[in-house]
């Protein structure tokens, strides 16, 4: 029995080749302030009556403010379709459409609060340093004086706009744990399209041996994470938590004893096998991973 993913795919096979007239002919559609308004009117809708979110045509002309309703049409021409689509009701966002003004309401909002460094009372698993956090231009980071990089993951601006650094850094934790589920199950966070998972040896000066990477075949997205992080969400060691009063869920991820080497050793060359080591109380929970971070067996043992 193993965890692959039914997504998970043909591993080396690359992504379809995307049609790239298609993604171009895209970010032009939005490179325009009548159809950037046409979107923004069809989000009001949808928040002044979310149930009814749909905009007969000349209610939609009428809200972006264009008079001339062959204008008007040559605009939504270039959105249907792509980021909005008729229905009996009217015009809608599609899929695209509602992930595009997301990231656009997500990434934009006025303020310059980029945070400094905010220390935190954790200290870093490696060296012991104080850890602090640091908020900029999107991206959410915890290090240490050593430069230990415990965690780095995006945290959208306007969702940190009005959090305190502690619900920031539990927001980011959650994120960090929907991505390491993502990526584990071969999926991209970002675009969806397909992972290729590794574990490599680390090269850094850190008590690391091997980390966990994963490259999108799709868009280029890359992470990197200890090998421990991989089991973060499997039910074998959320259950073993559990057991022993740990609630994972909770749990920032550098206090979980698992990114630190002595968590992961390699337990053969040929095939390549990885072992994750968890204690707690007299007991001992091991987990086997392939040379992709696949789970192929989980044992208890008690002391
Ligand atoms: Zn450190
Ligand atoms: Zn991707």
């Amino acid at each position: 029995m193993t965890d692959e993913s039914t997504v998970g795919g043909r591993e080396g096979a690359t992504e379809p080749v995307e049609d790239t007239a298609a993604v171009s002919d895209a970010f032009a559609a939005l490179g325009d302030e009548t159809r950037v308004a046409i979107l923004e009117a069809l989000v009001e809708a949808r928040r002044g009556n979310p149930e009814d979110r749909a905009l007969t045509f000349s209610d939609l002309r009428t809200r972006t403010g264009i008079d001339d309703s062959g204008r008007f049409n040559s605009h939504l021409g270039k959105l249907r379709g792509r980021f909005v689509e008729e229905i009996d009701e009217g015009y809608v966002l599609t899929y695209a459409g509602r992930e595009v003004v997301g990231a656009i309401l997500a990434g934009t909002y006025d303020a310059d609060d980029d945070s400094e460094s905010e220390p935190l009372d954790d200290t870093c698993p490696f060296c012991d340093e104080p850890l602090s956090a640091s908020f900029d231009a999107g991206e959410f980071a915890v290090d240490c004086g050593n430069d230990h990089t415990v965690m780095r993951t995006s945290v959208a601006p306007s969702a940190a706009a009005d959090r305190s650094v502690d619900d920031i850094l539990s927001l980011a934790a959650r994120q960090a744990y929907t991505m390491i589920e993502r990526v584990t199950g071969g999926v991209c966070p970002n675009c969806s399209g397909r992972v290729d998972r590794e574990v490599v040896p680390a090269e850094t000066d850190l008590s690391i041996d091997y980390v966990f990477t994963t490259t999108c075949r799709r868009c280029g997205a890359f992470t990197r994470s200890s090998v421990g992080a991989v089991v973060l969400r499997h039910p074998a060691f959320v259950g073993f938590c559990h057991d022993h009063g740990i609630d994972v869920v909770d749990r920032l991820p550098w206090t979980l004893p698992l990114l630190t080497d002595d968590a992961t050793t390699r337990t053969s060359e040929d095939p390549p096998r990885y072992r994750v080591r968890v204690e707690a109380d007299d007991e001992r929970l091991d987990i086997t991973l392939d040379e992709r971070g696949v789970v192929l067996a989980t044992e208890r043992t008690t002391s």
